[in-house]
């Protein structure tokens, strides 16, 4: 297996978490089930991780929504089989556009699955019903889903372009485990390209941290078990190097919270009913599992929307 190939497969992982966890009744998502059948049991503490990601992105998703009135665009990258696009419909919080990119290998997957359920498609077609596919691209009203490498920026304009994506538009950006797999370099490219050419913007970012002790190097060694090339960690050394990277790269201002942070934030009462779905006495793990992941996010605010006012 490539080191891509095995990057992709990281889909499958967070697919299958999320899938167990909705089953469970973490959150509610009545669309994965068409992206995934059925999951294996996950410990609780990973279904609480997925709990606590899945809310810390859209509580600010939803404030750069509500700023913006809905005249804004969401690009997910490396989305894999997220389902956002139809949760944010749902709740009445659709962009003008959103574009999803991923690799080939799995935005194919993705289009097959759109294209063969009903209950998918329906709320993607075009007011005339019109949705244009090819193998791996799909574009509709105001969702799009493109294949590009992440690491081109080239690509990633032209890929853009194709969707429709207006610089001048504020634009929310989206990564959820996905950095940690790039060079730090090409990610840096990414970050600056985006802040260059998208003067109203956000960038919502989940990933590792705190990577230098001896929890975060099992952590790693677990993923290199599984062939994944991290050539992003680099970044992931502390809620600093987090931030820098954005500050350093373009952005206004940034500011990160580990994921122990994040949780001691989100609605009590949200908390008090998902920490009665499972029994979990491995207290003290989910803590140092919640200490190496984090919430980073970064903005550029050219409108003065009060993009910096966003918070947990
Ligand atoms: N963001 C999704 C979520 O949270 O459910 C999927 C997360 S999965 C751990 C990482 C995703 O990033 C995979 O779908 C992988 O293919 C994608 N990815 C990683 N590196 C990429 C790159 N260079 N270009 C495009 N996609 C990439």
């Amino acid at each position: 297996m490539s080191s891509d190939d095995a990057v992709q497969s990281t889909n499958d992982d967070a697919a299958h978490c999320k899938r167990f966890a909705v089953s469970q009744g973490y959150w509610k998502d009545p669309y994965l089930q068409y992206f995934v059948k059925s999951s294996d049991r996950k410990a609780p503490e990973i279904s609480r991780g997925y709990f606590a990601r899945v809310s810390g992105v859209k509580l600010l998703l939803r404030q750069f929504i509500q700023l913006t009135k809905s005249g804004c665009q969401i690009v997910n990258l490396g989305a894999g089989f997220d389902t956002l696009y139809w949760l944010l419909q749902d709740e009445g919080l659709s962009p003008r556009n959103f574009t999803e990119i991923d690799f080939q290998g799995i935005t194919s997957k993705k289009c097959y699955y759109i294209k063969s359920r009903k209950q998918l498609l329906e709320k993607i077609a075009k007011e005339d019903g019109e949705i244009s596919f090819n193998s791996f691209d799909l574009h509709a009203a105001n969702y799009h889903i493109v294949a590009a490498d992440l690491r081109d920026v080239a690509q990633v304009t032209r890929k853009l372009h194709e969707a429709g994506i207006d610089p001048k538009l504020p634009t929310a950006f989206i990564a959820e485990c996905v950095l940690v797999y790039m060079e730090t370099s090409k990610t840096e490219a990414l970050l600056k390209y985006f802040a260059d050419h998208f003067h109203t913007a956000f960038f919502i970012n989940y990933e590792q941290v705190n990577m230098e002790d001896r929890f975060g190097e099992v952590m790693l060694q677990n993923l290199r078990i599984r062939h994944c090339d991290l050539q992003g960690v680099p970044a992931c050394r502390s809620l600093d190097t987090q931030k820098n990277r954005f500050l350093q790269n373009g952005w206004e201002g940034a500011d990160a919270v580990t994921m122990n942070t994040l949780y001691g934030l989100l609605p009590q009462h949200e908390v008090q009913r998902i920490e009665k779905l499972e029994f979990m006495d491995e207290q003290e793990l989910l803590q140092q599992l919640f200490d190496h992941y984090c919430l980073c996010w970064a903005y550029k605010d050219h409108k003065k929307l009060g993009l910096k006012n966003i918070s947990l």
